[in-house]
């Protein structure tokens, strides 16, 4: 990375590898089709909803999965157009109408948002209403998810639809969080195909197995994972079973095919670049203060050890002193704010921090919290910079709020 030329855009600041992420989705996208040809990826914008990354995912095809009418706008704006947004969520507000009429993939969370649907389609007698829904998966998981019907709602929509004459439920889909493994992965493929069978006559339009799989990352942090599948691993064990499940049927009457990838395919592809502005040492801890936060980074600092990388300014001597056991914390006043343990090696004051691997949910989970976002830049294939994001300003903080 060419550090000197970030400068212009502020310290910390977020650099976004765009030939790499590029790559990967071309990767992923190649597995998944050589498997079943009509599986289509819609990226989760919640998990990182920069404008200019979703347009890059637009431009190769990939369609658009949003949870808010604020997501749902922000697609349509970059352009996807509305039967290329899946729209989700437990709590979608009545102006999700107008991405119904417009034809958008909707999936209903409950059994009342199926009764509005239908009674909105009711109203509207001369259109044809088409929406999924979200099934809740028992996955041997440790916890009770509170996303999507049981079969017993289930059951009670399929039976209340068939009442009304211009509605009609197309789709199914699912989304497990904390459950990435391959078992859990064919799991979910197999009871989804079961649904399909025991509800639809035909074939369905789609179904839709949700996100969860693991993207590719930097063996530091990969090391921290038992068991990490492929792209190819995954899938083997969702588009290979669709493919077995409806080979009998024509292509045009087989079912699309959708995950939802976040994480898998931004996390690896965002690097935070930040500058250590103290070091000390209290009663025996060495703690190095950088410019940036844990809410720069997101969870995934609090849960495993990010890949770090330390540069030395160039006006540096090159005998900086070695650390043992540092503490990497934010600038923020909170005793939690702890991005790194057991840092080791040489480091100053002025030296560059990078952190990598932390494209999710990392920018758009930056409460204002005691200072303004940062910026981001992209690093194009022809080695240019684009800022895609610029920093925030103590205005675009205060600006909601009244004064006097
Ligand atoms: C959050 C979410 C995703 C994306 O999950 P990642 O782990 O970021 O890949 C996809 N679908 C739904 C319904 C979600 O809530």
């Amino acid at each position: 990375m060419n550090l000197p030329a970030f400068d212009r855009y502020g310290s910390p600041l977020y650099v976004f590898h765009e030939p790499d992420f590029r790559a990967n989705y071309s990767h992923f996208l190649h597995s998944m089709r050589s498997e079943y040809e009509k599986y289509t990826p819609a990226y989760s914008f919640k998990t990182n909803y920069t404008p200019y990354i979703c347009g890059l995912i637009r431009e190769m095809g990939g369609y658009a999965e949003v949870v808010s009418l604020m997501e749902y706008k922000l697609a349509r704006k970059i352009g996807f157009e509305p039967a290329e947004i899946i729209y989700n969520g437990p709590d979608k507000k009545s102006e999700i109408y107008e991405a119904l009429s417009d034809g958008s993939i909707i999936n209903a969370d409950s059994y009342g948002e199926v009764l509005r649907i239908c009674e909105y389609a009711q109203a509207d007698p001369g259109h044809h209403y088409e929406f999924g829904l979200r099934v809740n998966l028992d996955l041997g998981q440790d916890f009770v998810s509170r996303f999507g019907m049981d079969e017993q709602d289930i059951e009670r929509s399929f039976e209340y639809v068939k009442s009304i004459p211009n509605a009609e439920i197309v789709g199914l889909h699912c989304h497990i969080s904390r459950c990435r493994g391959i078992e859990a992965w064919e799991k979910r493929t197999r009871i989804m195909l079961g649904l399909a069978d025991r509800f639809f006559d035909h074939p369905l339009k789609y179904i839709d197995l949700g996100s969860g799989m693991f993207g590719v990352m930097d063996d530091e942090l990969a090391a921290q994972f038992d068991d990490i599948p492929s792209y190819d691993d995954y899938a083997s064990v969702t588009c290979r079973l669709v493919n077995e499940h409806y080979r009998d049927y024509d292509i045009s009457d087989r079912p699309v095919l959708f995950t939802e990838p976040g994480t898998t395919l931004i996390n690896k592809y965002i690097s935070l670049v930040s500058h250590v502005d103290e070091i000390k040492t209290v009663r025996g801890r060495t703690f190095a203060v950088l410019d940036c936060s844990e809410h720069n980074l997101g969870e995934i600092c609090t849960l495993k050890k990010v890949p770090v990388e330390v540069i030395a300014a160039p006006d540096h001597p090159t005998d900086r002193p070695l650390l043992k056991d540092v503490d990497l914390v934010g600038y923020t006043c909170l005793e939690q704010d702890v991005m790194y343990t057991g840092c080791n090696g040489p480091l100053a004051v002025g030296d560059t921090v990078v952190f990598h691997n932390v494209g999710g949910y990392s920018n758009v989970l930056k409460p204002p919290f005691i200072r303004p976002g940062c910026a981001m830049i992209t690093l194009r294939d022809d080695g240019s910079i684009l800022e895609i994001k610029r920093a925030e300003t103590d205005d675009d903080v205060m600006s909601t709020y009244v004064f006097e």
